[in-house]
């Protein structure tokens, strides 16, 4: 139960004086809440900037293109014509120039009204040159000596949905700041008068009604007091969820080895270090009588799938069932088919759901699941179903974790009696995020690459030179190479992706014939798994594809990968689609064509990746390149899951919330001291329903 101190925030924002039932909705779909916003929304939700409206120069030194604030006498009116195009003009002067006013499709009485022929006025707003005068298109204010005396020095700015105003939201803003509940503070008076922040109201109030621009600096004192009052709620809600996680029992599943080894055995190749130190850390937490949690992150090709087969078929030896769940219908199939050789010949019983099995095909392996004959399930997240029962499932194994929430995480660890869980990541995560991600959770990580791979070669090129692309493909084929084209992203239009997918697989068609095939997001299961097939046996030697086989798609002899576009993908992407080549003996090359000119950003992007294939160097330069998002795999920019703190300025402060929740979990671990009580507070405010859950009335 919330609070009820906490009520008043979590109001919709239409209980606000001057917020209809239209306004509502917008303010829904401002703040992205299709339930309703609430108070806290607004609140949450910070002006970008602000305009100072303290620039207050004489005419002849005001900088043109910024918004400025003026005091003029007004000497002309020039009114148009009746129903003229022209605008209505005002000229207006100072001792040191003169500026014109410039309105269109004014209303002629107010403007008269506004700015009386002789009188001194205030104008504010941004001052430009124009055809050698200088004006002010509409200024933003127009205020005689009592208005200006209002005039808020520094106004906020907000991001803006369609059909809502600066200053609506600047009223709601200010109407819900004055709802503010007096609120306890959690955190150690000592840390915070340390590092002199605000508390949290006053922190809001200076974002929301700055007295100075820098108030609204992402590293200002009150934007970083914010941001650890969030990073301390979700450190404090993953450490709460840890310890949970650790008090379940678990099972001790120790393997006889007699199934691995076989596996082992049979392999052509000999395990990586990397990959029996991993191996080696699995079984020992699969053999205690904790719950599992571990990361597995590893670049892209460094084996996690087989660590992962050999830690099912440990858990199997000991009488469970476990299970892997991939992101993709196309990756579960791989998985699948890539395994199911090796698991038949260890003796291991394999069965596969995916979304598109039919009725019957369902319904059997239901039943095999639940009477124990299936040993190791592969699926798509239709294993999660309430329907699927396992006999007694063991292993969970998470395939390409950032596609899916924690809450599918939890809820196949629901499956079981205590179900150990393992979740695979081919994005590098760098530290931090980690930390913010999964806390405390552990991790083992594959830094080597299997023997032999040899260094992918990358080019970058502009897309003119597609031709000589073109070229360099047909010799290329015709000495046995098959490559990947993929296509480019617009937008977040899957339909475009795929138009202009399409559309390159008939130009190439015209080069290479029946050689090409296409997959992309929009084609049918069958018609997608027709496709993976051709390339895999070598039936088409050139696959046009859109972002589909960015994760995980084994095909050792493709050996050339075509990215049309590379600007548009962020590093992260690059990388991922880069290491579907360099797979086999032959010697591979990654060619990143663009469209000149390249931005900053892109230009950065591109030179990374000639310079290095190193995932978790990659993965730190996108941290600062772009941003947290784009690591993760999500396109939007700002950091998932949050939104005050964002890591490339609030990193620093991770790891003092982390030090504080553990600290209090510590000495309070029910939060039910004062100190605790203020904590429940922040939770609620925060909404981390997840740890609210776990916490005993108090
Ligand atoms: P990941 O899932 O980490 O991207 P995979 O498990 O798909 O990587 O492995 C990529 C390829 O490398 C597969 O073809 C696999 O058989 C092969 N492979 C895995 N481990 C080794 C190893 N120790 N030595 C050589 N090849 C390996
Ligand atoms: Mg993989």
């Amino acid at each position: 139960m919330r609070p009820a101190l906490l009520n008043p925030l979590f109001a919709s924002v239409s209980t606000l004086p001057g917020v209809g039932p239209k306004t509502g909705k917008l303010f829904d779909r401002l703040l992205d809440r299709s339930t309703g916003a609430r108070l806290i929304d607004l609140l949450f939700h910070i002006p970008h900037s602000s305009i100072d409206r303290r620039n207050r120069p004489k005419i002849a030194d005001a900088p043109r293109g910024e918004i400025v604030t003026l005091e003029v006498r007004v000497v002309e009116h020039r009114a148009p014509p009746p129903r003229g195009r022209v605008p209505y003009r005002v000229l207006v002067e100072d001792d040191t120039g003169d500026v014109q006013l410039v309105f269109f499709l004014a209303n002629h009485a107010w403007i008269e009204k506004m700015l009386p022929l002789g009188e001194r006025r205030w104008i504010s707003g941004k001052l430009e040159l124009w055809d050698g005068h200088l004006q002010m298109v509409h200024p933003d204010r127009v205020l005689d000596e009592e208005g200006l005396a209002k005039l808020p020095p520094v106004e906020p700015v907000y991001w803006l949905t369609e059909g809502l105003y600066q200053r609506n939201v600047q009223k709601a803003a200010e109407a819900a700041l004055a709802r503010l509940p007096a609120l306890p503070e959690w955190h150690e008076p000592k840390s915070l008068s340390l590092r002199g922040l605000p508390s949290f109201a006053d922190a809001l109030l200076s974002v929301h009604h700055p007295t100075n621009p820098k108030s609204l600096d992402p590293a200002s004192p009150a934007r970083l007091r914010l941001a650890l009052d969030e990073l301390l709620a979700s450190q404090l809600a993953l450490i709460m969820m840890r310890a949970k996680f650790r008090t379940l029992s678990g099972r001790i599943s120790t393997g006889d080895g007699r199934i691995s080894q076989k596996i082992e055995s049979a392999l052509p190749f000999t395990l990586t270090n990397s990959q029996k130190e991993a191996l080696h850390e699995i079984r020992a937490d699969l053999g205690s009588d904790k719950r599992m949690l571990r990361l597995l992150q590893g670049d892209v090709g460094s084996g996690k799938t087989l660590v992962a087969l050999l830690a099912m078929a440990s858990v199997v030896e000991a009488g469970h069932q476990a299970a892997m769940m991939a992101p993709t219908e196309i990756l579960a199939r791989q998985h699948y088919e890539r395994m199911k050789p090796m698991c038949e010949d260890a003796g291991l019983r394999m069965g596969l759901m995916t979304g598109r099995d039919k009725v019957g095909e369902r319904n059997r392996t239901l039943a095999a699941l639940a009477a124990g004959e299936i040993d190791i399930l592969v699926g798509t997240h239709a294993i999660f179903q309430e329907s699927v029962i396992f006999k007694d499932l063991a292993l969970a194994v998470v395939d390409e974790q950032h596609r899916f929430g924690v809450h599918q995480r939890l809820a196949l660890g629901e499956k079981g009696a205590a179900v150990d869980v393992l979740v695979m990541t081919a994005t590098p995560i760098p530290r931090t995020l980690v930390l913010t991600y999964f806390g405390d959770m552990d991790v083992s990580t594959l830094r080597e690459k299997p023997a032999g791979r040899k260094p992918i070669e990358t080019r970058a090129l502009p897309l003119e030179r597609i031709d000589e692309v073109i070229f360099g493909l047909q010799r290329a084929i015709a000495q046995g190479a098959q490559a990947y084209w993929v296509c480019p992203l617009v937008e977040e239009n899957e339909e475009l992706d795929v138009a202009a997918a399409q559309e390159r697989y008939e130009l190439l068609r015209q080069f290479f014939g029946d050689a090409v095939g296409l997959v992309h997001g929009q084609m049918k299961g069958r018609d997608k798994d027709a496709a993976m097939e051709a390339f895999q046996n070598q039936q088409t030697k050139i696959l046009v594809a859109t972002t589909v086989i960015e994760v995980g798609v084994d095909v050792p002899n493709a050996s050339i990968m075509v990215i049309e576009h590379a600007e548009r993908f962020g590093l992260a992407q690059l990388h991922q689609l880069r290491g579907r080549v360099g797979r086999g003996a032959a010697k591979s090359s990654c060619l990143l064509l663009y469209k000149a000119p390249l931005g900053e950003v892109a230009k950065a992007r591109i030179n990374i990746m000639r310079e290095s294939e190193d995932g978790f160097r990659i993965a730190e330069e996108d941290l600062k390149l772009r941003g947290e998002g784009e690591v993760l795999g999500t396109r939007q920019s700002g950091m998932p899951g949050f939104r005050l703190a964002s890591l490339d300025v609030h990193g620093q402060l991770l790891s003092v919330a982390r030090d504080e929740a553990q600290q209090i979990m510590a000495a309070d671990p029910d939060l039910t001291s004062e100190h605790g009580k203020a904590l429940r507070i922040l939770l609620h405010l925060f909404e981390r329903e997840e740890a609210v859950k776990l916490l005993r009335a108090g």
